[in-house]
């Protein structure tokens, strides 16, 4: 009699743990028919990253992208009304994603600020902690597995849960969901931290996959691409960036994968709308699928990033038009209209065979 008592309260006790987790599920995140509408912005800023993302009357910013770009952002959010971010996340101190940070700090009300655990000793840095301390605002890295409301929608933090020796694996990655909408943020976490967060084997699962560290190729391996399953990537980068994003490599990944692919370069600030089931577009997916090509001459860059992505870019620039071709850091790619812009990753005999002369000024 006693161990049937037992037994009963036993299953009692497990019943009762799994109705109250069924529960704590369905309030934090809200059903399709639920959700508000969620506006997410990539805002245009050259090479750099900063995404506004909206929630009925929430409002979050994903990075700052670098100080020239600062009053940029600032302008687009008072455009947009906003005057005050439920969160900031920086998600890791590399200047193209705090630079402008202090700006939005001292102009706007900010609840919570989320940053990476890898700190730098330079002067952008400084800037940053200035701007909090001023507005005594403190930073905290987000523990992995914590959630947040943004309205209706919930976002997940997916790293980092270790220090590490480099600034972009060290971002802070999360998942915002709306209803059935899921977007994936990885910062510029590379292929190492990742497989990482692969290993950990959480639901990556999303519709749109903003492409880690501007669509370079060493980020989104195939078995990232393979876990995230998006249906649309949105690349940010800036247009003619020095460092050559995004990568053919990572282009080819996404086309042979049938995902849509939006790039602030071509399409300037895109803007996706959720309403918890849908998520349209304000503009048609990239048909170009031209990838970047890296000259390490762009003054809009003055952080050094990754100059060993030089190697394996379009070795000419072919124009369509006046039939010349010429060395990618030639001043006349930089003139030439997009549409006659053709990037080779052929010999020079082989441009010649095809009809084109080489430029006198560059002599390709
Ligand atoms: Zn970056
Ligand atoms: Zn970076």
């Amino acid at each position: 009699m006693k161990t049937i008592y037992k037994n009963l309260l036993s299953i009692l006790f497990a019943a009762s743990i799994i109705i109250s987790t069924l529960c704590l599920g369905a309030s934090m995140v809200s059903s399709a028919a639920d959700a508000e509408q969620m506006e997410v912005h990539f805002i245009d800023v050259g090479q750099g990253d900063a995404t506004l993302i909206k929630c009925g009357e929430h409002a979050m910013l994903v990075d700052t992208a670098d100080a020239s770009k600062g009053t940029a952002i600032q302008n687009y959010l008072k455009k947009q009304g906003i005057q005050k971010l439920d969160y900031l996340i920086l998600t890791h101190p590399d200047a193209d994603h705090i630079g402008g940070a202090p700006v939005i700090i001292t102009k706007l009300e900010i609840d919570k600020v989320f940053v990476s655990n890898f700190e730098k000793d330079n002067k952008t840095y400084q800037k940053l902690i200035q701007a909090l301390d001023n507005k005594r605002l403190k930073a905290v890295t987000p523990k992995v597995g914590a959630e947040y409301l943004l309205g209706t929608a919930k976002i997940t933090i997916l790293a980092p849960d270790r220090e590490y020796d480099n600034p972009n694996d060290a971002s802070v990655c999360f998942l915002i969901q709306n209803g059935e909408n899921r977007f994936l943020f990885t910062g510029d976490a590379e292929e190492k931290a990742q497989e990482e967060l692969l290993s950990g084997k959480p639901d990556l699962s999303a519709d749109v996959y903003h492409a880690g560290h501007h669509g370079s190729r060493t980020s989104t391996t195939e078995e990232f691409l393979e876990a995230v399953k998006p249906t649309y990537a949105v690349i940010s980068c800036g247009e003619g960036n020095s460092y050559g994003h995004p990568h053919a490599q990572t282009l080819n990944l996404f086309r042979t994968n049938g995902i849509s692919v939006f790039r602030t370069d071509e399409q300037g600030s895109i803007v996706a709308t959720s309403d918890g089931k849908e998520i349209v577009w304000n503009c048609s997916p990239s048909t170009t699928w031209a990838a970047g090509e890296p000259t390490g001459s762009s003054k809009s860059n003055s952080t050094k990033e990754e100059p060993k992505e030089v190697s394996e870019a379009a070795t000419y620039i072919c124009n369509t038009n006046t039939k010349k071709f010429h060395v990618p850091e030639c001043a006349s790619v930089r003139k030439m209209s997009e549409k006659n812009k053709r990037k080779v990753t052929l010999s020079r005999d082989e441009i010649i065979a095809q009809g084109y002369v080489p430029c006198r000024q560059c002599n390709p």
